[in-house]
């Protein structure tokens, strides 16, 4: 169950994101294996890998001070910079140019059940866009590439 106040900061951080999306998101959803991935990636000067990088380097600074603090996207743990997301989600514009990403930790204990992707666009669904559909990909794990 979210309160009122969580659902207003969400709608705030996310105003930025439907401005530039026009309607269509991506999210990336960054375990520990593909945050080495991109870590690698973003090592060898891949910008988009570098983007999500700096995205979570973002996220993890935030964390700590953040009043009420942040919880698990798909549970309610709190998170500190003594309990730090096991994942994340990156919720942004679905364009290459996009500037702005709303991320979402995810808790050890989300992140390692099965369909976290499934879970993860089900409390998006709740959270953000009720009448959230979701399209066919065109190339799986990289939402910006067609
Ligand atoms: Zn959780």
């Amino acid at each position: 169950m979210m309160g009122q106040a969580k659902r207003r900061r969400l709608a705030k951080e996310t105003a930025a994101i439907e401005t530039e999306a026009a309607g269509v998101y991506a999210v990336m959803i960054v375990t520990p294996q593909i945050a080495l991935e991109m870590g690698a990636a973003a090592l060898e000067g891949n910008l988009e890998a570098e983007t999500y990088m700096l995205a979570i380097a973002h996220c993890l600074r935030e964390i700590p001070k953040r009043r009420p603090r942040l919880l698990c996207l798909t549970c309610d743990k709190e998170f500190s910079a003594q309990a730090l997301p096991a994942a994340f989600a990156l919720f942004h514009a679905y364009r290459d140019d996009a500037k702005t990403a709303l991320g979402n930790g995810l808790c050890d204990a989300c992140a390692t059940k099965p369909d976290l992707e499934g879970r993860v666009l089900a409390a998006y669904k709740e959270k953000l866009l009720g009448d959230l559909r979701v399209l066919p990909r065109f190339s799986p794990g990289s939402p910006t590439q067609n």
